[in-house]
Parts: C-alpha cells; sequence; structure tokens
C-alpha cells in the first residue's frame, strides 16, 4: 500500500511538470533550461542608442527580447546634458531623459530590461551562453551594443566639469561653442579631424600636444598647422581645468604644464576638448569575434553580420568613423532586422 502511495506521488509530480514546460514553451520565447540559466531567442548586450533601438525592432517583430543593459544603464548620452542633434526634438532634450523614452518605448513591446553587466561568452556552443556575475543566459541569437568608451586624461576638474565645458566628441558639443575660444587635447588623426571641425565654429581653437610633433597622418597635420584659427601649443599637458559653479557649473580657462621645464600657465577658454582615443567595450568578445587591433568590431559589408552566424554587432562597438547616437539607433535597427532573418531562416531549417 505504501509503495502504491509512493508510486503515484511520483507520477504525479512527473506529469505537473512536463505540463508546465509545455505551457512554458508554447505561451513565452524565455523558458527555463536548468535551475541558473534562463533562455531566450535574442539577447541584447548594451543599453544605449544601439542596443534599445534593436529591442524596439525585434520585439516589435514578436522576439521579446532580453537585454543586459550593463554598468551604464541607458549608455553614454546619461553622462551629458543637451543633445540638440536627435532628430525629432526641435528643443534639444536632455541626454538622460532621451534615453528614458528610449527604455519606455523598448518597454511597451515587450522587451525585457535586465541591469547586468555580461563578464564571460561562450560563443563556439549553441545556444551561444552569456555569463552575468550571479546568472547564466543562453540566447539563439545575440547584438553587441556595447559601446566604445572615450579615453580621459583622470585629472579630478576633468570629471566635474563633464558636460558643462568638458566634452570627448566635438561633432556632438562644438556647436554650443560657436563664436567662442577652446582647448583641444590630443595628437592623433581623431584630434586633427575635431580642431579642424572646432576651427569652422569656434573663433580659437589650442591644440594642446604633450611631445613636439603629432602622430596623426601629415595631410591631417598640414592642415591644422595652415588654419589660421588654430594654434599649437606643443610640449604641453592639461593640468587642470579652471571654472565656476556658481551660479551655474562653466569652464573658464585651463592650466598647462610645459612637459621639459615643469613651468604652467594659464589660458582663458570656454570649452575643454579631450580627444585622445576611444576604447571600444568588445574585450570579452575577443575569443571569438574577429576586430581591429583596438578592438573595433568587424561587421560584414553594409550589414551587422560578425563573422559568426547568429551573433551580430551594432553601434560605437564597431564604429570607429561616426560614433553617434543616430548612426548607432540606425545600426541597432539593422541587426534587429538581421538577427530576426537569422532565427527565421533557423525555424525553418530544424523543421
Ligand atoms: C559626453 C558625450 C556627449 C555626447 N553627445 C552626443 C550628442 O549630442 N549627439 C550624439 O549623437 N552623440 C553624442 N555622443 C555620442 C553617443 O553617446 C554615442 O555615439 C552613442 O551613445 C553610442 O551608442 P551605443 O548604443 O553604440 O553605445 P553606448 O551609448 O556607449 O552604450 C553602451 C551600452 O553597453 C553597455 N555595456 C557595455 N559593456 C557591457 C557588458 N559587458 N555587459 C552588459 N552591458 C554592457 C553599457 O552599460 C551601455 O549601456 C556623446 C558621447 C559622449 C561621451
Amino acid at each position: 500500500m505504501y509503495f502504491k502511495y509512493c508510486l503515484f506521488i511520483v507520477v504525479f509530480i512527473i506529469s505537473i511538470a512536463g505540463c508546465n514546460r509545455n505551457n512554458n514553451e508554447e505561451s513565452s520565447s524565455k523558458r527555463v533550461d536548468s535551475i541558473s540559466t534562463m533562455h531566450y531567442e535574442l539577447i541584447i548586450i548594451g543599453s544605449g542608442p544601439a542596443g534599445y533601438t534593436a529591442a524596439l525592432y525585434a520585439a516589435r517583430a514578436g522576439i521579446k527580447p532580453l537585454v543586459l543593459a550593463g554598468e551604464t544603464p541607458g549608455g553614454q548620452l546619461t553622462t551629458t546634458t543637451d543633445v540638440e542633434n536627435y532628430p525629432g526634438f526641435p528643443d534639444g532634450i536632455q541626454g538622460t531623459e532621451m534615453m528614458d523614452l528610449f527604455q519606455k518605448q523598448a518597454e511597451r513591446f515587450e522587451t525585457k530590461v535586465e541591469y547586468k553587466h555580461v563578464e564571460e561568452v561562450d560563443f563556439n556552443t549553441e545556444p551561444f551562453i552569456l555569463k552575468c556575475e550571479d546568472e547564466t543566459y543562453s540566447a539563439d541569437a545575440v547584438i553587441i551594443a556595447t559601446g566604445a568608451s572615450a579615453k580621459w586624461l583622470g585629472i579630478p576638474s576633468e570629471q566635474a566639469f563633464n558636460g558643462y565645458g568638458v566634452s570627448a566628441c566635438a561633432t556632438c558639443d562644438g556647436f554650443f561653442y560657436k563664436g567662442k575660444d577652446v582647448i583641444i587635447v590630443g595628437g592623433g588623426d581623431t584630434a586633427m579631424e575635431e580642431a579642424l571641425f572646432l576651427s569652422r565654429l569656434c573663433n580659437k581653437v589650442y591644440v594642446v600636444h604633450r611631445r613636439d610633433s603629432f602622430r596623426a597622418s601629415k595631410i591631417m597635420q598640414q592642415r591644422v598647422l595652415n588654419s589660421d584659427k588654430i594654434e599649437v601649443i606643443w610640449n604641453h599637458q592639461l593640468d587642470e581645468i579652471i571654472g565656476d559653479t556658481e551660479p551655474r557649473k562653466k569652464v573658464t580657462g585651463a592650466r598647462l604644464k610645459n612637459t621639459q621645464d615643469g613651468s604652467t600657465k594659464e589660458i582663458s577658454v570656454s570649452g575643454v576638448f579631450i580627444a585622445i582615443g576611444h576604447q571600444p567595450n568588445s574585450k570579452i568578445f575577443k575569443d571569438f569575434i574577429q576586430m581591429d587591433e583596438v578592438g573595433y568590431i568587424y561587421v560584414d559589408g553594409r550589414t551587422s553580420k560578425t563573422n559568426i552566424p547568429g551573433v551580430f554587432a551594432a553601434g560605437d562597438v564597431c564604429d570607429k568613423v561616426y560614433r553617434q547616437a543616430v548612426t548607432s539607433a540606425g545600426m541597432g535597427c539593422m541587426a534587429a532586422i538581421d538577427a530576426e532573418r537569422y532565427l527565421e531562416e533557423k525555424k525553418h531549417l530544424s523543421k
């Protein structure tokens, strides 16, 4: 009698478990494969303009994606103030407010957002594996939208005035300094490009470089040296940014230090642009995904496809040329369409 009773309990538990699994598979693109691995059809790594646009498009195609937001939810634009060049906002918008709207729009269509940072991936298995500190996820397709971080000098005043006179993007913020004097720090091609861009808007552009020659290409150097709006300050580094905090935060000048004799001098400027390079956030993918020597992910022509079928890339992490919110959003759209077509194809092949 006791044996029969136990057998009944075991059969009952197994049938309930089987039933639950079927229900889950039918009702959602997400399932629990084991106690700690959550499976999604599509996981998007990154919650900047590329990540949320990819989520919006994928969700509206019925995919129910998961966005892993990382350590900077909303991406780089949450570190700035006014955004005046994103279409659709004629009066401009604050970066954080804009990214809240991106998130709301993606969530309206069944995007799930988790505030987790991916620490490790395995793209050699199918489904793909993504490990966070306390959770492991698997996915049939992945979109990498992890952006590229601007490099900073690391002086305290740089972060104190970031967004209030200090910027790492002349294309984004140059317009705010129309008719004013600014400094740009750097000696590579990006610094030369940004100096030339600023010289079309600003009254005077000082290029501060710690050595006595640039590492930029000859042609870019020549253009900078020939400009009557640009003055190069050789053998100097930015020592500190000077500014007011009241009545509102603003930059008023910069202290420069001579790299040869250690002497200092101050110049009066309204803006400081740091152009010493960007670091794509792609380190965790390097064992699987092809990228250039800096870490920018290679995509196949005018697509978002990486060297691994089913893994796509979008935004600044694969774009060393434009690095803008609108171009990143555009690439996010492309990646979602590519991923959706990949998943569709995969379903047909497995039938
Ligand atoms: C100060 C500043 C001002 C700017 N102003 C403008 C402007 O006015 N107009 C404009 O068009 N552009 C501007 N830009 C550039 C613009 O912000 C970027 O081009 C754009 O944000 C790139 O979008 P993205 O989605 O590719 O990446 P990002 O916005 O960089 O987002 C990357 C995302 O990936 C996440 N992430 C990274 N690693 C991981 C990981 N391992 N796991 C999980 N998540 C991860 C991060 O948390 C983040 O959410 C500005 C940039 C800066 C720094």
